[in-house]
């Protein structure tokens, strides 16, 4: 009996554990301390009435024998299959087939799961920074070879800092899976339709195959495309993420979607075809109670109502910029996604600043160096938090 050893090279504890153990340590000395969290991506404003009303309706449905349902269809109901396509593709000039979409419990289970169906010998490619996700599955699963140093020796690193506005630069080399995320978890950064276009290009002329992140697509502000469908040539080498969790609030609730185009093919197989065996093999289905509150989510009020809560956070995110940029901080992001980037003041470090920002006015953020080397000398703060705490959090930190 041998265990997968690839769990043993797993750098430190997750990020936000770390994080947590050292708010924890701080709150235990100092009890009583008046903490904002500006740190996890974790949303506080409460689920819309036309999703509650959904999902009531839908316990009403289990409790009668007529319309009670067991087991939920591995990929989705039809309901939200067909509501997601008119509403989040249709509507945006994307034709996609109501097949080609995977409903699920998470975008993080996905794009962790998204490795089933690869080879271990893949070679993968992640902006630094990144979404530490990515970077533990594909340990996880093997293809990230050795840490040495701050990296990993089988991974192709591709930063993204000030010098190249945060954006990845098309590998020197070729590559098989690209992960990419945008709007950007930390950097909040958005990528127009031409930058992803050179993707797209690169992915279909070295059969490569793009991990398209759109988390926070409905953070989308500037007119920058929300799926990587919208651009020509896509479906033939990109499969897309998309989460409830951050657009409706669906972070305790769990519900999600993969696109698989049915074009998507690699050495003649059809990667859809794949995904779907995989699902159904380790997935039972997401409940019909949480199906429906996500159909409500397209439904008139259900769009208006999900819409006011992503203006909150938008105009939170608008607060802790402009603040932060008049104190004389650099500050990135913050437009098209609920996340601020910014660079630390008088070359800290990043989790000296965190421990600054902790220490000295009780704001939790998130050390930049925690999402990859090219993280350093960088600091995320969220939009995630209440109005008044976010204009406090501002408040406090210009007393440092
Ligand atoms: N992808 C990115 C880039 C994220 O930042 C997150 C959560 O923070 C997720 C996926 C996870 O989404 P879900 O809640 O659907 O698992």
């Amino acid at each position: 009996m041998k265990i997968n050893e690839n769990f043993l090279k797993i750098q430190n504890n997750y990020l936000f554990s770390d994080i947590a153990k050292r708010v924890a340590a701080y709150a235990a000395a100092n009890p009583g301390a008046d903490l904002i969290r500006l740190g996890i991506g974790d949303v506080t404003r409460p689920l819309t009435p036309s999703v509650i009303d959904a999902m009531r309706s839908a316990v009403d449905d289990m409790s009668d024998i007529e319309r009670f349902k067991g087991y939920p269809p591995e990929w989705g109901y039809d309901f939200l299959r067909s509501a997601i396509n008119e509403n989040d593709f249709k509507a945006r000039g994307v034709n996609l087939k109501d097949s080609e979409i995977y409903v699920s419990d998470g975008a993080k289970s996905d794009c962790g799961n998204i490795g089933d169906i690869f080879d271990v010998c893949n070679i993968v490619a992640l902006c630094d920074p990144v979404y530490p996700v990515y970077v533990d599955t594909n340990v996880m699963g093997g293809r990230a070879g050795e840490f040495i140093g701050e990296r990993w020796s089988d991974i192709y690193y591709m930063p993204c800092v000030k010098e190249n506005h945060f954006l990845p630069e098309l590998p020197n080399k070729k590559v098989d899976l690209v992960y990419l995320c945008f709007p950007n978890n930390p950097t909040g950064m958005a990528i127009s339709a031409a930058e992803l276009k050179k993707w797209v290009d690169y992915a279909n002329e070295n059969g490569s195959v793009i991990l398209y992140d759109a988390a926070y697509e409905a953070f989308i502000s500037d007119g920058s495309p929300h799926s990587i469908f919208e651009i020509e040539g896509a479906k033939t080498c990109a499969i897309e993420f998309r989460s409830f969790s951050k657009t409706a609030g669906f972070t305790g609730v769990r519900c999600s979607y993969t696109i698989i185009p049915g074009e998507l093919e690699r050495g003649g197989v059809n990667l859809g075809a794949l995904w779907a065996r995989r699902q159904a093999t380790k997935l039972n289905g997401v409940s019909y109670i949480t199906q429906k509150g996500a159909e409500a989510t397209f439904s008139v009020d259900g769009k208006r109502q999900g819409r006011e809560i992503i203006e909150y956070y938008l105009n939170n995110a608008k607060i802790i910029y402009k603040g932060l940029k008049a104190l004389g901080y650099e500050v990135y992001g913050g437009v098209n996604a609920p996340y601020i980037w910014l660079r630390t003041p008088d070359k800290l470090t990043s989790w000296e600043f965190f421990d600054l920002l902790l220490n000295k006015v009780q704001v939790v953020g998130t050390p930049g160096a925690g999402f990859g080397p090219s993280g350093e000398g960088y600091f995320r703060l969220t939009a995630f938090n209440t109005l008044e705490n976010t204009e406090e959090a501002v408040k406090r930190i210009a007393e440092i």
